[in-house]
């Protein structure tokens, strides 16, 4: 027969999904010796027995009869017992913490006879009758629905009536009337007499903790942490005792460290005479844990004692809930504190510092998610629980972000200029917005998914980003915003948190953070655990920098279309693409090497002996040239070029699909002296720090690669520009040349396709794209309600495809490999930062990632989990 009850001696900590989180937890501190009150657990499978049957079972009623008659034993007293009478609390206790998702209640044993046994006994007639009156209310609640509402408004009618401030104040007259009162709510609510007996009591309790499982808050709590509903919980039955027995009594909570900053001190509340609920209710405000100390000094020395002892057997920072009765110190739980990310990387080195555990354990205590918050301003958290968002979107790039308001990239860039904080506000971006979006706090778009340029450039940026608001109609013309109702007018104070994905109106406070102390600890100790390297996508030296201050191994991809779009290099790329002939590009493409040379050189320098991947030019062409009448004429006057010609150009330069059309490399086969013109750029930057002495080994990408035939005319195009450069020089250059591998025809073929190419990289985003056949740039329509209606899990824009797009990569991995076993393969796409889809990576053998600068920390962590997981 299986046993359904144990005693919280016969327990211990491995036995979690049977007692669940809390019986597990009191069975080991039990075993420890600690002075907990004695109980059993009704097990997880007791409560199976109950959801298939709606009863308890006559197994579980036999066993329950056997633990009752075993506590009385044990404690000396009795159900109904007139001089000792036996109160036990019922609580519920999931395998996985439900924190206050299921029903507790508390006192069951006292009744008519019990309390005045109780009142003699502790000489305390207002304590008996002050938990007589906590039993029927919460009884009332949790067995029979009765809203506590209809409990309190008693209570509160008699303070009143007797001008009390608190319920410390309430007499035992005044309590034993609230008892009867209490009794009366039960006939008004039509159930009847409040149960006499004790056992009566307990069973109902019992089944209205098991019911609880399925409660609809408890559902919605499982499934928002997708805890499986199969799980149930146990109910633990334990001996109560009193925190509200007098002035030598107390309750609180201890943490063994400060939840908030890590700091190695015991950080705690407690409440004299008062019972554990109106701690965690709030009800009444409690005080520092130091004023246990002057009140009760022996009582604290043995907590402090305890804390240390449960610490040091848990191996991390501990949750304790005490209760004092009459002089003597009980604990009721111990469990991992939960703390803000700031104290959860602090306790993790402090642990290891201190012998607890070891660097590996505490790589794997941080969630790399909580990593990401610590870098990025974030909004007071007081300021913002007063705030009501005005909408929400997806959470594109984390961070808070305060600032006034503006809808195009001039007036931004203008009022940036002029001392303005800047959030840009948008329908959405092109790359023409650039020059607005660098100067921004937090960009917001109405459309777009996680990776629509806005999020891939507000993450590069490491500005704060939310895309896909779709709530949101920006009015350019009445320069306005507007989300239902409410407006938002150019210069207006808005905050947007990235995290959440939320905006709000009016200013919030934020505040700043970056990689530092036990965060560049604990960095290290990850950069020595992982297999891959953590690479950063970066086009320019302040986003590098930015990078390289984060821990980056260097830069993975640099997008070198960014660097086209600042004014005076659009000119010359609009010059270049209008151009009819050779002989007119040949200006503007020398005015774009000399610029793109000194990006180059820049990169590299910060770089040192540090590894640089560049890629060539990837976008379609006519995103550098004007759309609008105004803009053609505008144009027209800079180049010089009369505004027919223009159209005609431009129009003629229009794709349907341009995603799928005259971008990457197909660009290098119809204008080869682009891509020329870039490789002059990199190695004249090459060769000019061999001469200040730094040796450089450049790694040139090639986009949007689909076959070998392809790779080896454009690796052809990049050599001979090389030889060109190199022929009356002695110097021995050494370089690669890479492809991205984000075409599908280009993974299948991987094989051929690594005959020419000296590295991979994965570019996911339009690896993504190609493979599901959605557009990057327009996911945002349709994105959320798929995930809401569980067809896709997560956003493959976020988080890897790991059957469709991740199968592509393998088999593209497994391909390259066989042509060249050591062929370096990295990730470049958004998901190179994503925790999830890192662990992925790691399996089927990525060398390395590569991410926004602000996400690198975060993928530095993933990546080291991801080796250690793979050990393990
Ligand atoms: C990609 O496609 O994943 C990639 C990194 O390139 P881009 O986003 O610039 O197209
Ligand atoms: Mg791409």
């Amino acid at each position: 027969m299986t046993k359904l009850i144990y005693e919280f001696s016969e327990g211990n900590m491995s036995m979690r999904d049977l007692l669940g989180g809390k019986g597990a937890n009191l069975a080991e501190m039990t075993n420890l010796g600690l002075p907990v009150p004695h109980g059993f657990t009704l097990t997880t499978v007791a409560c199976h027995d109950y959801q298939q049957t709606q009863t308890l079972s006559q197994a579980l009623l036999t066993e329950l009869d056997q633990a009752l008659a075993r506590l009385s034993q044990i404690t000396g007293k009795q159900f109904n017992g007139t001089e000792h009478p036996l109160l036990v609390s019922v609580r519920s206790g999931a395998a996985i913490s439900m924190p206050g998702m299921m029903d507790t209640i508390l006192n069951i044993g006292l009744n008519d006879q019990t309390v005045m046994a109780l009142a003699n006994l502790t000489h305390n007639e207002r304590f008996a009758y002050d938990s007589y009156r906590r039993l029927l209310a919460m009884f009332g609640n949790v067995v029979y629905g009765i809203e506590e509402d209809t409990f309190d408004r008693v209570l509160t009618e008699v303070k009143q009536a007797h001008g009390y401030q608190s319920d410390l104040e309430l007499t035992a007259a005044d309590l034993k009337q609230i008892v009867t009162d209490f009794k009366a709510i039960y006939q008004q609510a039509g159930k009847g007499e409040f149960p006499q007996s004790p056992k009566e009591q307990l069973l109902a309790a019992v089944n209205a903790v098991f019911e609880s499982w399925n409660n609809h808050r408890a559902q919605v709590y499982r499934q928002q942490n997708h805890i499986p509903e199969s799980l149930g919980t146990a109910v633990n039955v334990q001996e109560m005792v009193f925190g509200n027995a007098g002035d030598q009594s107390g309750t609180g909570v201890a943490f063994t460290r400060n939840p908030a900053t890590g700091e190695k001190k015991v950080f705690g509340e407690y409440l004299l005479n008062a019972q554990g609920e109106d701690v965690v209710a709030g009800i009444r405000t409690p005080q520092s844990i130091e004023i246990l100390h002057d009140d009760m000094p022996v009582i604290y020395d043995q907590l402090m004692g305890i804390a240390e002892k449960l610490e040091t057997h848990y191996k991390d920072m501990q949750d304790l809930e005490f209760t004092i009765e009459n002089g003597e110190l009980f604990l009721l739980q111990a469990r991992d504190g939960k703390r803000t990310p700031y104290a959860a990387v602090k306790i993790a080195v402090d642990l290891v510092g201190g012998g607890l555990i070891t660097k590996e354990q505490a790589v794997q205590r941080v969630s790399p998610e909580s990593v990401s918050a610590m870098l990025h301003p974030e909004f007071d958290a007081n300021a913002i629980a007063q705030q009501t968002p005005l909408t929400t979107g997806l959470p594109a790039s984390p961070g808070a972000a305060t600032g006034q308001a503006y809808f195009t990239a001039e007036d931004a860039k203008k009022a940036a200029d002029s001392g303005v904080k800047v959030i840009l506000i948008r329908q959405d971006t092109s790359p023409e917005d650039i020059d607005g979006m660098i100067v921004s706090q937090a960009i917001v778009t109405s459309r777009g998914g996680m990776t629509s340029h806005a999020a891939v450039v507000a993450r590069g940026m490491g500005a704060t980003g939310v895309v896909g608001a779709h709530e949101i109609n920006v009015d350019y013309a009445a320069k306005v915003a507007r989300v239902g109702e409410q407006k938002i007018h150019e210069g207006d104070w808005v905050s947007v948190d990235g995290t959440s994905g939320e905006l709000y109106l009016g200013k919030i406070e934020t505040t700043p953070a970056g990689v530092k102390g036990e965060l560049s600890v604990l960095l290290d100790w990850a950069k020595a655990i992982a297999q891959m390297g953590v690479y950063t996508n970066a086009d320019t030296p302040q986003d590098f920098q930015k990078a390289l201050d984060f821990g980056a191994d260097g830069i993975g991809l640099t997008r070198t279309e960014h660097m086209f779009f600042k004014p005076e290099r659009l000119i010359q790329m609009r010059r270049l693409i209008l151009a009819t002939d050779a002989a007119g590009r040949a200006e503007p493409l020398e005015q774009l090497l000399k610029m793109q040379q000194e990006d180059f050189y820049q990169l590299y320098k910060l770089a040192g002996d540090k590894e640089v991947t560049i890629r060539l030019l990837d976008p379609p062409l006519h995103e550098f040239l004007p759309h609008d009448e105004e803009e053609i004429q505008a144009v027209s006057q800079q180049i010089h070029l009369a505004p027919e010609k223009l159209r005609e150009r431009t129009n003629s330069l229009k794709e349907l699909n341009p995603m799928l059309g005259h971008r990457g490399d197909r660009l290098a086969v119809t204008f080869p002296d682009i891509y020329q013109m870039q490789v002059k750029a990199i190695m004249s930057a090459v060769i000019r720090l061999h001469g200040e002495g730094l040796e450089v080994h450049p790694h040139i990408m090639i986009p949007l690669t689909d076959s070998k035939s392809e790779m080896a005319w454009v690796r052809q195009l990049v050599t001979d520009q090389i030889k060109v450069m190199t022929a009356d020089t002695d110097l021995q250059l050494t370089y690669t040349v890479g492809t991205m591998m984000e075409m599908p025809r280009a993974c299948v073929t991987a094989d051929q396709v690594a005959e020419e190419s000296d590295f991979f990289s994965f570019g996911t985003n339009d690896l993504t794209q190609l493979t599901f056949g959605y557009s990057r740039d327009d996911v945002g329509s349709f994105m959320p309600e798929y995930i809401k209606q569980g067809i896709l899990p997560a956003d493959p824009f976020q988080t890897i495809d790991t059957e469709g797009v991740g199968a592509l990569m393998a088999i593209a991995i497994n391909k390259g490999r066989q042509t060249k076993p050591d062929l370096p393969i990295g990730v470049c796409g958004e998901v190179g930062g994503d925790p999830a889809s890192i662990n992925f990576f790691n399996q089927i053998g990525i060398t390395y990632v590569s991410c926004s600068p602000y996400r690198v920390p975060v993928a530095r962590l993933a990546a080291a989990q991801a080796t250690l997981n793979q050990k393990s």
